[in-house]
């Protein structure tokens, strides 16, 4: 089996780094800058000071930041609009994965105008947009070094995932002293979202030699320090090793893929409008019930490689440790069981069953599964997580 990497040209990590944004800027010849940044950040010091950066080297700056959480195709097309009248040569992006999707499509829709749509799917980006600094401030999606973008259709009601190598970023600048803002919820779902990033790209179809390293690396990492950073926000070493176990999630999945949870995740949240790391949280264990005995050994190696088993106990007894291990860290993270995401709306969940199925089955993820499952095994599923 051939393998190839893709990630940006550049990574910079460490607290404080940053500041090296403005450099890497000049280093990519820019003079006009399009800023997309979160609104939680509109008005930072960590902004202001990333501006002042930019004009002491020159370069003028535009700060966006009208885009929505689960960012949608309009948001693009406002953007491409900002950008253009600007007369941007580049983008400095700021924010969650929301934001940093925003920033990669705008960039696209600069170059290839049109209705967003066309770019579902994969590989259907023709031109590359102007060079891209992403600067994460959740730990989680590992957008900053991913070749997706997740935009929602307003049209058709859908999240698309659009896959494609000219989403890489140009450089990604992993300063985890961005993260201490966030909350214990935006900790608990963006950590789990990256764990997930991990286990999906660990059991995919797609797996191979150069990802199961790093997959492994973020597995180990976020069993060690998800619960010391959501329970002590301030913890330096906790939201370090969160950020780079999500940076290394984004390259894993990226370069192997993501499975059934991610498929399922996105009409989920669609429909309920749950945060996208809290719908993953809400499917991990019961998917990988499911899954597991597709993979046996593949998920053993995750559950001995974080001592959930020894080498002693059968592969079969390991799985189930790894699964009991995800519900239990749900339960420690106060992540509520799906009903209570739903607020109990059964008739509603009952309704969207079927779609929510074939959307997932649609988006291409579930068939890297390790088990791919019908669309009557989705529903269950589903219902099974209620
Ligand atoms: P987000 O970007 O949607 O942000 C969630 C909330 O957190 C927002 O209200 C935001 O203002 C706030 N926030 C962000 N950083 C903060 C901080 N440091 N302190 C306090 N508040 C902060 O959340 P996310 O989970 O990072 O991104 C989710 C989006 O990314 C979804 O649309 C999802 O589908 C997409 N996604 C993309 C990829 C990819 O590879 N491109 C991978 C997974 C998910």
């Amino acid at each position: 089996m051939t393998a190839r990497f893709d990630s940006p040209k550049a990574i910079i990590t460490g607290r404080g780094c940053r500041t090296q944004a403005a450099d890497l800027l000049v280093s990519l010849h820019a003079q006009r800058t399009f800023i997309v940044a979160d609104s939680f950040f509109a008005s930072s010091v960590f902004l202001n000071e990333m501006h002042t950066n930019l004009a002491v080297k020159g370069i003028a700056g535009d700060l966006f930041t009208e885009f929505q959480p689960d960012p949608t195709d309009q948001n693009v097309l406002a953007g491409a609009e900002r950008f253009s009248r600007f007369g941007a040569d580049s983008i400095l992006a700021v924010g969650g994965g929301s934001a940093l999707d925003v920033a990669k499509m705008i960039g696209v829709a600069v170059a290839n105008p049109g209705p967003v749509h066309q770019f579902q799917g994969y590989d259907r980006i023709s031109r590359p947009g102007p060079p891209v600094v992403a600067v994460p401030t959740t730990a989680g999606t590992g957008s900053e070094a991913t070749k997706v973008a997740v935009i929602t259709d307003t049209s058709r009601n859908v999240k698309m995932m659009i896959l494609d190598s000219k989403l890489m970023p140009t450089a990604a600048v992993v300063d985890y002293e961005l993260t201490f803002s966030m909350p214990k919820p935006l900790t608990a779902h963006v950590g789990v979202d990256a764990l997930t990033h991990g286990i999906e790209a660990y059991v995919s179809r797609k797996a191979n030699s150069l990802t199961d390293p790093v997959a492994l690396s973020c597995i180990t990492k976020i069993h060690a320090n998800l619960r010391s950073a959501w329970s002590d926000p301030s913890d330096e070493q906790a939201r370090e090793a969160m950020s780079l176990a999500a940076l290394q999630g984004g390259l894993a999945f990226t370069n192997s893929s993501v499975c059934l949870v991610h498929g399922m995740s996105r009409p989920l949240g669609l429909v309920f409008r749950l945060p996208h790391g809290l719908s993953n949280s809400v499917l991990l264990p019961t998917v990988t019930r499911f899954s597991w005995p597709g993979a046996k050994a593949r998920y053993a190696e995750i559950s001995r490689a974080i001592h959930l088993a020894s080498d002693k106990v059968s592969d079969a007894m390991a799985c189930e440790a790894l699964a009991g291990w995800l519900d239990q860290l749900n339960n420690d993270l106060q992540i509520p069981r799906l009903r209570e995401c739903c607020d109990g709306d059964v008739a509603r969940f009952r309704a969207s069953l079927e779609k929510m199925a074939a959307d997932a089955l649609e988006s291409g993820s579930p068939q890297n599964n390790p088990v791919v499952p019908a669309a009557s095994q989705i529903v269950e599923l589903f219902e099974l997580a209620w």
